[in-house]
């Protein structure tokens, strides 16, 4: 079966969050099932694009409104990353250094599509099924069945990954006129009040749509950003897949990026050694438990939330925890995560930067990790921190519900709470503290936690009956 991904992202060419993750492991093991897979993203200025070899594959000319734009396909020359992996590039459109904020993204990504489906209509042999990600491919279900000059693809399956439903990219209208011409009786099918909606789109037009986890599916008919009701009328087509992790790049045994590999027999002392490292460089206590967040500083992960209650908890709890955040985005919140140091100096840090090396070393030198998340589509942190023996404090929401089984509860290893509440997180981190004085059950639950299975192995088989009941 021959597969080609589509999406903004795809670790390490181009990573901003989960996404990129994905993007970047599901195809790979695909592969290692026999399945003939690759992903095609637009050619960011990135790192990765600079220190490996490309070949041109292609080169074409699209229509964007009435402008001819030309276009050029490049593919990785080694496939270093154990797929196929293709970017288009158009000159001054596509090659930025950022994946995204830029005020003409919806331009950019139109004319990612329009170029990526001119370039498939070429092919003697295009692949059997489009898997595509995210608003940002949301419109080529819709291109495929009624764009004319796309008809060769029109028996082209299509399947449209939401990795997260609060990004829909909504369109002004007049970008209706970007797109090539097509059968005007379909319009009402990009729309969603009065708009472009590529996502909404893309739930009505592909053959089958998924969710990164079974309980956001759910959470998406009854809150979903203005498309509940589509979510509902569409639910027969829809299935929610946990996301995996990618053994590979995530596991304390093989990780390159942290100070001391370690596996589940050397649990302890394991994450000893990180967190000492990590705790010296940064001048915190490494004789308190070490609490983290890892992310970007958004409402949507609840990071809004995160000052009053960091501040509370080191009050009520003097000397008794150290706190390490890691993230950028909001510059009012960062503000006041920086803040914090000044009183706290000795417990806490706040590195208000992406840093993907810096990110493993805290998932191994962590004792919690913290994700208060509004909403969670699937979480990935949650399990990387598992993998490597760190308890989750999270909200119980979307897939951190799916992947988190609380203390108390038989078999668990992790602290849930439901309410976003300053108070509900204080506690979440008093119910860590009191936990991490029993040693020897804090081990017992490290050790469990690393060893499940977490493997992309089981999404992969889900995604495949998917793909073969449409196909
Ligand atoms: P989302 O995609 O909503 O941001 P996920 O939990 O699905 O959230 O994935 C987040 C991914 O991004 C994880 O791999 C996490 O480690 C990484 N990440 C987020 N913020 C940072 C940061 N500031 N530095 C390094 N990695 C980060």
């Amino acid at each position: 079966m021959k597969i080609l991904h589509i999406s903004a992202e795809c670790y390490p060419m181009a990573k901003v969050g989960g996404l990129g993750d994905v993007v970047g492991a599901l195809p790979k093991y695909q592969s290692l099932q026999g399945m003939q897979s690759a992903v095609i993203v637009p050619m960011h200025r990135t790192a990765f694009l600079n220190s490996h070899h490309w070949n041109v594959v292609f080169k074409g000319e699209i229509k964007l409104g009435d402008t001819n734009v030309n276009y050029t396909i490049i593919k990785e020359a080694d496939n270093s990353l154990g797929f196929e992996l293709f970017c288009l590039d158009i000159f001054g459109l596509l090659d930025r250094d950022q994946v995204y904020g830029y005020s003409d993204d919806s331009l950019r990504f139109l004319a990612f599509q329009i170029a990526t489906l001119n370039w498939l209509s070429s092919l003697s042999h295009p692949p059997d099924l489009l898997h595509l990600h995210d608003h940002h491919a949301g419109l080529i279900p819709f291109m495929i069945k009624y764009c004319f000059d796309f008809s060769k693809l029109i028996h082209l399956k299509t399947v449209f990954t939401i990795h997260n439903a609060a990004y829909q990219g909504w369109m002004d209208m007049a970008l209706k006129n970007h797109l090539p011409h097509f059968d005007s009786w379909k319009t009402g099918l990009l729309l969603w009040n009065h708009q472009i909606n590529s996502l909404a789109c893309a739930v009505k037009c592909a053959d089958s749509v998924t969710t990164v986890s079974p309980n956001y599916l759910k959470e998406l008919t009854s809150k979903s950003y203005g498309l509940e009701s589509l979510f509902q009328q569409e639910f027969h087509k829809c299935t929610g897949i946990l996301n995996g992790i990618d053994e590979k790049v995530w596991s304390p045994e093989t990780d390159e990026m942290i100070a001391k590999k370690y596996d589940v027999r050397h649990v302890d002392s394991g994450k000893t050694s990180n967190k000492n490292n990590l705790c010296n460089e940064f001048g915190l206590r490494a004789d308190l438990p070490l609490i983290v967040f890892i992310g970007r500083l958004v409402y949507e992960k609840a990071a809004d939330l995160l000052p009053a209650a960091l501040l509370k908890a080191f009050t009520h709890f003097p000397n008794r925890f150290s706190c390490f955040v890691l993230g950028n985005g909001n510059p009012s919140i960062e503000q006041e995560l920086i803040a914090i140091k000044t009183e706290f100096q000795d417990c806490y840090h706040a590195q208000i930067t992406y840093d993907e090396k810096l990110s493993h070393r805290l998932y191994a030198g962590a004792d919690f990790l913290l994700m208060p998340s509004r909403t969670e589509p699937c979480g990935l942190n949650q399990m990387y921190a598992m993998r490597y023996g760190t308890m989750p404090i999270v909200r119980n929401i979307g897939g951190l519900k799916d992947t988190v089984v609380d203390l108390n509860n038989e078999n668990g290893f992790g602290i849930c709470f439901d309410h976003l509440l300053e108070d509900e997180i204080v506690n979440a981190i008093a119910r860590a503290l009191d936990f991490y004085k029993a040693k020897k059950q804090l081990i017992a639950v490290r050790k469990s936690m690393m060893n499940i299975n977490h493997s992309w192995h089981k999404s992969t088989n889900e995604y495949l009956d998917i793909y073969h009941s449409i196909l």
